[in-house]
């Protein structure tokens, strides 16, 4: 853990000012306030444009339908617990030189952006690096800042590598693109854009700052947690105690959220859904089968960790493993125990229905999501397309379901299963193995049709067969392992 220096004061607010000695007894204080030096007169009106909709009148003019420069220091005052004297006073100043988010106080976050992500797994990635870390330790930071909100909320981040992340972190200077410029070093060390598409979601990051992992310089990860703050919705606190405190602070780097914070991203999100301990293992004994009692979900850690569990569909999405049951999805992190779950429209919310098949593409960063004779494609967490039917793959019209599908990286081939049958299909000439569909259990010695879901995995693949999976070599082509179905959620 790091602990970071206070960076309290001592810095210009914008590049081209420069701290002017502070009075240092009460006399000179009241000289300062009533008589505040030109640049701090100029740096204060930008400050207060920049983050408190100051608008300045136009030399020589007054318009009095507009709030007054002191009006509007008297809001930032007010926002940061100083006095409300409307005067530049020393501690005024210092709070206005302090490195802070470049996100405004007072900004009415509907007009520019939305309230809240219309989705509970969000996707990230990071376009441009910093030079000051090497790119592994920025990803653990990014990974570790957006920890923080998944803890508190049921919401998931998938990194994704394609530019069309709904979160996309950037470590840019100066002019970069949006409204927005950085200011060199210190003064502002980065924005985001709230909940939306496009630019909506997207953190910058002055590169102009010196980012660390401890408490020389900026801590990126501190810095990170606030700006995904914003990115899911949230404005900034007057609390000194919460993460979207605006100014750069010295804080833990541990339970980084205040009670505030929770409060705020459950007000937007809900509660995280909360895991079971593997020892929270239970007799199956309900009235009647939770998993077919209609759209409400009475689905418990207890129904999870059940040794009758089954999928209908597995797949792996870039990092993760996303598990279907129902109109239910788990989505479990490869390096992390942690698993989001909860209905599938909370994660994608076009797709309210049974999955019964389900792979993914690496090269394309897509998924493919079965129902019946119908399929979508999801990329990000974006369902791209509206249903198609599956004779796209060149299935025969007989064909009325998917019971299982994989795709094998190595191979570019796209297996899928039905009833006895499985086909092969070629990914990179769109197009269906010629000898397909054969039967399963001769290319598959051990494995009887039909089977419930199929994914592959550390270089095997793994069938699941009711509440069993089966661990298969396919190069020894036999079965080498043979666990419980509900192992894979932690059980
Ligand atoms: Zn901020
Ligand atoms: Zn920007």
């Amino acid at each position: 853990m790091h602990v970071l220096l206070c960076l309290v004061c001592v810095f210009s607010l914008f590049g081209q000012y420069r701290l002017t000695p502070l009075p240092q007894d009460e006399h000179d204080q009241s000289i300062h306030a009533t008589k505040p030096a030109q640049n701090d007169l100029s740096m204060a009106t930008k400050y207060l444009q920049h983050f408190y909709s100051f608008q300045a009148d136009p030399a020589g003019r007054r318009r009095r339908s507009r709030p007054s420069f002191s009006s509007k220091l008297k809001d930032m005052q007010s926002f940061f617990g100083l006095n409300r004297t409307g005067t530049l006073n020393p501690a005024t100043l210092i709070v206005m030189r302090t490195p802070r988010c470049g996100v405004s106080d007072v900004e009415d976050y509907s007009h520019r952006r939305g309230n809240k992500w219309k989705k509970n797994l969000i996707t990230y990635g990071v376009g441009q690096y910093t030079g000051h870390l090497p790119v592994n330790i920025v990803d653990s930071l990014i990974s570790s800042a957006l920890d923080v909100w998944a803890k508190a909320s049921p919401l998931t981040f998938l990194r994704s590598y394609s530019h069309e992340a709904d979160i996309m972190v950037e470590f840019v200077r100066n002019d970069h693109g949006d409204s927005f410029p950085f200011d060199g070093p210190e003064g502002t060390l980065a924005h985001a854009y709230g909940p939306g598409a496009g630019i909506g979601g997207d953190v910058h990051f002055d590169e102009a700052e010196s980012w660390t992992v401890g408490s020389k310089g900026f801590n990126l990860y501190l810095v990170a947690a606030h700006e995904f703050g914003h990115a899911l919705g949230l404005k900034h606190s007057q609390n000194p105690e919460s993460v979207m405190y605006p100014t750069y602070k010295n804080r833990k780097t541990y339970n980084v959220l205040s009670s505030e914070d929770i409060i705020n991203i459950n007000t937007l999100y809900g509660p995280r859904n909360k895991r079971p301990s593997p020892s929270s293992r239970f007799i199956w004994s309900y009235p009647s089968d939770p998993w077919h009692s209609g759209s409400n979900f009475p689905v418990s850690l207890k129904e999870t960790c059940n040794p009758d569990l089954t999928f209908d569909a597995v797949t792996t999405v870039g990092e993760a493993l996303f598990f279907f049951r129902d109109k239910y999805l788990w989505i479990k992190h490869n390096n992390q125990n942690d698993i989001k779950e909860g209905p599938i429209s909370n994660f994608m919310p076009n797709v309210d229905c049974k999955i019964d098949a389900a792979y993914w593409v690496p090269q394309r960063a897509t998924a493919y999501l079965f129902n019946g004779t119908v399929f979508w494609t999801v990329k990000g967490s974006q369902v791209k397309s509206r249903a198609r039917n599956i004779r796209t793959f060149g299935f025969p019209s007989w064909v009325q379901h998917i019971d299982a599908a994989v795709h094998i990286h190595r191979t570019a081939h796209t297996l899928f299963f039905t009833e006895h049958l499985y086909w092969r299909y070629n990914e990179h000439y769109k197009s269906m193995n010629d000898s397909s569909p054969r039967n399963i259990s001769e290319d598959f010695p051990g494995i009887n049709g039909p089977i419930n879901a199929a994914v592959y995995k550390d270089g095997s693949l793994h069938f699941f067969v009711g509440s069993d999976v089966y661990k298969y070599d396919t190069k020894q082509k036999e079965i080498i392992g043979v666990y419980k179905t509900m192992s894979w959620l932690g059980c």
